[in-house]
């Protein structure tokens, strides 16, 4: 599997997580065409908890789904930060993965990502192809 992201989207979320006192999230939307998942937005949604965790506000998050699939898009991926620890699921992301069993994309403030999907009860981690310059 491999998740496939503009240069200048991926920058964005980096910037966001350096700015952000608290961890942020939102959705990956675009296509998936089997081993194949492409980003064609990024989508910051608020997030309404502090602290090392996120959950998504959730009148923004339908709000979100509802604009992608209207521009036909779906959601491919979720992603969120991590504050001073390396960007790999926690035990709370884990349960998050089994809501949304779609691409993990986690980043920290120092820049570094990683991207993970669930798999029965494996965690695999996904190819990340940063495509396009500025
Ligand atoms: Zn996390």
């Amino acid at each position: 599997m491999r998740l496939i992201i503009r240069q200048v989207d991926l920058k964005e979320i980096i910037k966001m997580t350096e700015k952000s006192d608290v961890e942020i999230c939102g959705f990956l939307f675009g296509h998936r065409d089997g081993e194949r998942i492409e980003v064609e937005e990024v989508r910051f949604v608020p997030n309404r908890l502090s602290g090392d965790a996120f959950e998504m506000e959730p009148l923004e998050m339908v709000r979100a789904i509802d604009e992608a699939e209207e521009k036909g898009l779906e959601v491919v991926g979720i992603f969120h930060s991590h504050l001073k620890c390396p960007p790999r699921p926690s035990g709370r992301d884990l349960r998050g993965m089994r809501l949304w069993p779609v691409v993990w994309l986690i980043v920290d403030e120092k820049g570094n990502y990683g991207a993970y999907v669930l798999e029965g009860d494996k965690i695999r981690e996904v190819e990340v192809e940063v495509v396009g310059t500025e």
